[in-house]
This record gives structure tokens, C-alpha cells and sequence, in this order.
């Protein structure tokens, strides 16, 4: 009704400070609202997230947010607290005393959202607890995560749809950035959605800008690169933590104030040196793949993928999130088949299935590096999506020649 459409208008100025809604969010939020099942693909950036959280603040009673991350659930309770929401979060990081104490105001309705993880949500005391809360809608996070083919399987994320049964008759909001249509299907029978309205917009980050420059002199590219950028946030993937340690040293004695990521380092240095990227007092974050997902900070400038991605697909994700504000993004990949090879050589004891499926991801991953047909294009091709143009704004099409030349190098190495 057009007093909801005005209601919900306000309510996004007013506690998101935002004056428009961007692409169908409006549409996804109203299908929520009337307890519709609603799955939602769009690409990292577009903002899904204020698809469940603006519905959680209009509707009676608490949503249950299942997000696969501890970092990720504080940076978006972080963020909602200073907006004056109350949300909390349920996770291993609580102490019982806390626990209680969310469990209490989550009973009373004093909390509109509730971030838990789903190794918090198999328990049985949490399924207890959540029966006797008002639960407004369950929102699914990362949904991607149930899926094999995914790039981030977690097995306790199959469990989820059995355990929303245990807690009553609720509407379901599925989100995901992954595009693949084998991944979306795998994720909407797994959670029995086939009634879901499914709302999928398209990949393209008009304003990510790509390029993929051969393995060659890189740590000297990647000083050059991050002083052009200097004061910017950016993040440099790599694939080892050694790596992430030793580029990170690179650039703190070359003056770039940066700071290393991992999952060997302690949680709380973890969660340290994520804050100061966050807050800005690092400018660049040298991190693997276990950073990023769900991270929600709109200014980063640039994105370095040191050694070449496992695949097209963590390769999107993670250049995805450069540019969230719609502003520069630049996704710089350095390329070599050895990267290819060495990658190659971790899959040996996989599964066979498995070991099958990882080489083809990474022989995809090689032709989109070596070739020379405009990135976007092929990018969006792998997503089932038609890009008739080129676009302009990546390497191959603005720099057809320099690549040429740079294939040669990486053919003689
Ligand atoms: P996603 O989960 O889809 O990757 P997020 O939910 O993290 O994206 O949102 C990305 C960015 O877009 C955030 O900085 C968010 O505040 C911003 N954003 C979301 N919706 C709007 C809007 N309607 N107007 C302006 N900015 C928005
Ligand atoms: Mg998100």
C-alpha cells in the first residue's frame, strides 16, 4: 500500500540515512514483509543486507540472521548498533553471562535482529530458547554456503532448513552473491524454496575496472601499484599465510601501513587487524581468502590478487568487493601457470569428484587470464549472462597491445 511505501521510505532515511533504494530491494523487502519465501542473488556490494535488516525493523518480534562468519556478524552488528538497532549476536565468542543476557532481551523483543552462527543454531538449547522467542522471518546469509559447489561450502548450513522446522512455520530469506545457476538450484532444493520468489539482477560492476598482468618483477609492480593508490584502501590476496606475512612486511618497509590476515593468526590479532582496516588506521590489508566474506566496507579502492585465484568464481567475489560505494574499484590479478600448477599439485588428495571439478575451476581460471577478449564479457559469459559489447574499461579493451606483448613473457618463462 502506498502508506507501507512511504513507511518504508522513511524508515530507511531515518535509520540507514539512505534516500533511495537501490535496484528491487524495495520489492524483495515487501515479499518478506508479507511472508513470502524470497531468495535473492545479486552481486557482492549491491546490498543485500538491507534486505532482511530494514524488514526486521518493521515487522513484530525478532529475525534470526544465520551468517557463516563471527567477523562478519560483528561488523554488521557493529554497524547496526551505531545506527540505534538493537541486534546481537549469538556465537562461541560469548561468554555464558552473555549468552543470557541475549537470550533475555531476545524473549522480551528488545532485540529486532539476532546474528547466529549455525554451529550456535544446531544446539538444542538454542532451538529451545528460539521457541519461546517471536520470530519474525529466518534471513539465510551467504545461502551459497550449502552448497558443494560452492566456493565456501560449510556442512552445518545443510542442517539449517531441518532446524527452522524445530522452530515454527517461518518465511525464508535465502541471499547470495553466487551466480552460477547449478550452485542456485543446489541451494533452493536444499532449502525447499521452489515457491520462493526469486529475485536476480545482474553481475555487472559497471565501475570494477580489471586487469591481469603476468607474475613478473611483482613485488616491485605491487610497490609501484599500491603508492599510485597510497592513502587508499585496498586488500592484496595471497595464497599462503606465509605469503600474507611476507607481503605484508614488503609494504610496511616500503612505508604502506599494512597489516596481515589469516586464520593462523590469533583470533583476536584477527579481529584486531580487521578493525583498523575497517576504521582506516591501516590503509591496505594483506589477507587469504578468509578474509572479506560479508565485509562491509564501501571505500576500498583497489583489490590485488598476488597469486592467481583458485577460481572465476572466489576470483568475483573477492574482486567484488572493491567499489561498494559505486565509486573506483581496480582488480589487479598477477598471472602465471606455475600459480596454476602449484594449485593444482593441493588438490591430490581430494576426493576424485572433488579433484575433478577443482582442475576444471582452474583451467577456467587460466583461459580467463590468457585471454585477450574483454574481461567483463567473459566474466559475465561464466555467469550465464550475455554481454554484447566490449566494455571499455578493462585491460584488454584499453590496452589490446601491452597484453599481447605480456603473454609472450609468460609463454617463454
Ligand atoms: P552485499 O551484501 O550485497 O554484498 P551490502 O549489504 O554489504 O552488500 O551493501 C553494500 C553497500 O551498499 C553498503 O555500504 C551499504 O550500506 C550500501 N547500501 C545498501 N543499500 C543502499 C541504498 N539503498 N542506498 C545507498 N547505499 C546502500
Ligand atoms: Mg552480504
Amino acid at each position: 500500500s502506498v502508506t507501507q511505501e512511504v513507511s518504508l521510505k522513511s524508515k530507511l532515511k531515518e535509520v540507514f540515512g539512505f534516500n533511495q533504494f537501490r535496484g528491487t530491494q524495495e520489492a524483495i523487502i515487501n515479499n518478506i514483509i508479507r511472508g513470502h519465501n524470497t531468495f535473492v542473488i545479486m552481486p557482492t556490494g549491491a546490498g543485500k543486507s538491507l534486505c532482511y535488516q530494514l524488514p526486521a525493523l518493521v515487522l513484530d518480534g525478532t529475525a534470526i540472521v544465520i551468517s557463516p562468519l563471527i567477523a562478519l556478524m560483528k561488523n554488521q552488528v557493529d554497524q547496526l548498533n551505531a545506527f540505534g538497532v538493537n541486534a546481537q549476536f549469538l556465537n562461541s565468542t560469548l561468554s555464558k553471562a552473555e549468552i543470557n543476557k541475549v537470550k533475555k532481551e531476545t524473549i522480551s523483543g528488545e532485540v529486532k535482529l539476532l546474528y547466529v552462527a549455525p554451529e550456535s543454531l544446531t544446539k538444542d538449547e538454542t532451538i529451545d530458547f528460539l521457541q519461546k522467542a517471536k520470530i519474525s522471518f529466518v534471513a539465510i546469509d551467504e545461502a551459497h554456503c550449502i552448497s558443494e559447489w560452492g566456493h565456501d561450502f560449510r556442512p552445518e548450513y545443510r542442517k539449517i532448513r531441518g532446524i527452522i522446522d524445530n522452530i515454527g512455520n517461518l518465511p525464508i530469506i535465502a541471499l547470495t552473491a553466487t551466480a552460477t545457476p547449478k550452485v542456485q538450484l543446489d541451494i533452493q532444493k536444499n532449502l525447499q524454496m521452489d515457491d520462493a520468489s526469486v529475485f536476480k539482477s545482474s553481475f555487472n560492476r559497471t565501475n570494477l575496472y580489471y586487469e591481469v598482468r603476468p607474475k613478473h618483477n611483482t613485488k616491485k609492480q605491487l610497490i609501484q601499484y599500491v603508492k599510485k593508490h597510497r592513502g587508499k584502501s585496498g586488500i592484496v590476496y595471497c595464497l599462503s599465510r606465509k605469503k600474507v606475512e611476507e607481503i605484508a612486511e614488503l609494504l610496511r618497509v616500503n612505508d604502506v601501513k599494512a597489516l596481515p590476515y589469516h586464520a593462523g593468526l590469533d583470533a583476536s590479532v584477527r579481529m584486531a587487524n580487521q578493525d583498523a582496516f575497517l576504521n582506516e588506521d591501516a590503509d591496505v590489508i594483506v589477507a587469504t581468502i578468509a578474509f572479506g566474506m560479508g565485509i562491509d566496507k564501501p571505500d576500498v579502492r583497489f583489490v590485488i590478487h598476488y597469486d592467481t585465484p583458485k577460481s572465476i568464481e572466489g576470483y568475483y567475489q573477492e574482486t567484488g568487493r572493491g567499489g561498494r560505494d559505486g565509486l573506483e574499484g581496480n582488480c589487479l590479478m598477477f598471472y602465471s601457470y606455475d600459480d596454476i600448477v602449484k594449485l593444482e599439485k593441493f588438490n591430490k588428495d581430494k576426493p576424485v569428484t572433488e579433484r575433478d571439478n577443482s582442475k576444471l575451476l582452474l583451467q577456467e581460471m587460466a583461459s580467463y587470464a590468457d585471454s585477450a577478449v574483454c574481461r567483463r564479457k567473459q566474466l559475465l559469459h561464466y555467469f550465464g549472462e550475455i554481454y554484447e559489447k566490449d566494455c571499455q574499461f578493462c585491460d584488454n579493451c584499453l590496452h589490446p597491445r601491452e597484453r599481447f606483448e605480456a603473454q609472450d613473457e609468460v609463454s617463454l618463462a
